[in-house]
């Protein structure tokens, strides 16, 4: 049996192998957030565009503003003014931030380091060459690579692109995602679930682990534990870029997904992982498409789309598999698990003190969507490990929809 890191590997191997190239479309700059670029975004000018000064103070040859010494304060310069008159010697101008440094000036004196009588201006502090002051093309030169193909475009990103005029972005677009739950005891959201049946929640949890993911959720509903529903239904998720599956993966005699998989000419790449919960996990391409069997308790379909399908989507979007967001933290207390598999278990990280602090939140097992409710984050026992006592360094999977 693989190994979650194994078997990540082996997703990102096979869906890095069968994507074809990304489908984009011109996106306003205001509506890219998270999408991923797929053209160059180059400066349009130096940056900054001038000596521009970090502070509001005072300009000045850094020589005449000793300690003790006054100079003649002859003119005030607001950002965006234009500014060409070259500092006349043993004078000094106002300056607020953001504005252009006069030719002849060498450094900005922060207004807090100087008196004022009149026009004339007492120095306090020795002040450096190049004080306060960003040159002009330090950030960037013209006609600079910024941001390239592949790039995630987070608020910084975008900010960059507005900066230097690119309020088109050439985006790919994501990734069209079928999923689709199965078994016959699962009943669409919005109706009453009869005594013995539940309602589809994992219809709701993986459209919204598709979108954070960055694809585009297109949910194909329910099929019953029947070969030619559970059939026609996965080859409708396979007209999409991949297909995620719920339930109907373990060992029960009304597991038929992989079955109804394999008739379908998939070729499976794992039909287990060492991990708790997520254990039946299945990957394999069909019909060059990625499809995930995960299992159908919710936590364990929560998991398992975090550890194996959410980098799938990655590639499909044009960019790199993002690493799984593990942070170190000290145990809150200790913890007994079974070795052999590695244990995901929810949790809570509080960043009180100096380390993070982490404790498993008590639960029912793989089908108690409230414990995870209350979590911030997974736990991670290695497989290695039996016990794990109070104050040991443990890795914690974040949540990062919500953390
Ligand atoms: P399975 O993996 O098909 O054996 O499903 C295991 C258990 O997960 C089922 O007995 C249900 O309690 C639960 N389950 C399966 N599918 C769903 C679903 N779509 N939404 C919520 N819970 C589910
Ligand atoms: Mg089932």
């Amino acid at each position: 049996m693989l190994s979650y890191e194994e078997a990540r590997r082996k997703v990102i191997e096979q869906v890095g192998k069968i994507r074809g190239p990304r489908v984009t479309a011109s996106v306003s700059v205001w509506d890219a957030l998270g999408l991923v670029l797929a053209q160059e975004v180059k400066t349009d000018r130096e940056y900054p565009p001038f000596d521009r000064s970090t502070r509001d103070g005072y300009a000045v040859r850094a020589v005449e503003a000793t300690p003790g010494t006054e100079l003649q304060c002859v003119a005030e310069i607001k950002a965006g003014d234009v500014v060409t008159k070259t500092l006349a010697v043993g004078t000094c101008v106002q300056i607020m931030t953001g504005a252009a440094v006069p030719p002849g000036a060498d450094a900005v004196v922060m207004i807090e380091h100087t008196q004022r009588d009149g026009d004339v201006v007492r120095f306090d502090r020795a002040v450096r060459e190049g004080q306060n002051v960003v040159r002009q093309g330090t950030e960037a030169s013209v006609g600079e690579t910024i941001l390239t193909a592949g790039m995630r475009l987070g608020f910084a990103e975008l900010a960059l692109a507005a900066q230097v005029g690119a309020a088109q972005l050439q985006c790919a677009k994501r990734p069209r995602v079928a999923t689709l739950s199965t078994g016959d005891e699962v009943v669409p959201v919005d109706q009453q679930p009869g005594e013995f049946q539940i309602r589809n929640s994992n219809s709701v949890s993986l459209a919204a682990q598709v979108r954070i993911a960055g694809g585009e959720p297109v949910p194909l509903g329910n099929a019953a534990d029947r070969v030619e529903d559970l059939g026609e239904k996965i080859e409708r998720g396979l007209k999409e870029e991949a297909l995620v599956l719920s339930g109907g993966v373990s060992m029960g005699k009304y597991d038929l997904v992989e079955s109804v998989l394999k008739a379908l000419g998939a070729e499976f790449q794992f039909d287990a992982v060492a991990i708790r919960p997520g254990k039946p996990a299945v990957f394999a391409v069909c019909r060059g498409k990625p499809v995930f069997g995960l299992p159908g308790n919710p936590v364990s379909t929560m998991v398992t789309f975090e550890l194996f399908v959410a980098p799938a989507i990655d590639l499909l979007s044009g960019a790199e598999a993002r690493a799984l967001p593990f942070v170190e933290a000290r145990l809150g207390e200790a913890l007994n698990e079974k070795p052999g598999l590695a244990h995901f278990l929810p949790a809570r990280i509080e960043w009180r003190g100096t380390t993070p602090e982490v404790r498993a939140l008590k639960w029912q097992g793989s089908g108690d969507i409230a414990a995870l409710s209350k979590a911030n984050c997974f736990l991670v026992v290695a497989a290695d490990r039996e016990r794990i006592e109070v104050g040991e360094r443990v890795s914690v999977l974040v949540r990062k929809d919500i953390v």
